[in-house]
């Protein structure tokens, strides 16, 4: 999973974007994604994707 990929399923799945607003709150984003399969590396990806924006 890549940020791009990250970011074009945020633009189709509005859980995720509360995900993370959640995530940037530090709850752990494995609870916030639970009722959606998440692929291998999305976390990482998530995490990626914050990184950058919060620089
Ligand atoms: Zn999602």
């Amino acid at each position: 999973v890549t940020a791009e990929d990250l970011e074009k399923h945020m633009n189709d799945c509005p859980e995720c974007r509360v995900c993370l607003e959640t995530f940037r709150q530090s709850v752990d984003v494995y609870k916030c994604v639970g009722d959606e399969p998440i692929p291998d590396g999305f976390v990482d990806a998530l995490k990626d994707f914050i990184r950058r924006e919060t620089k």
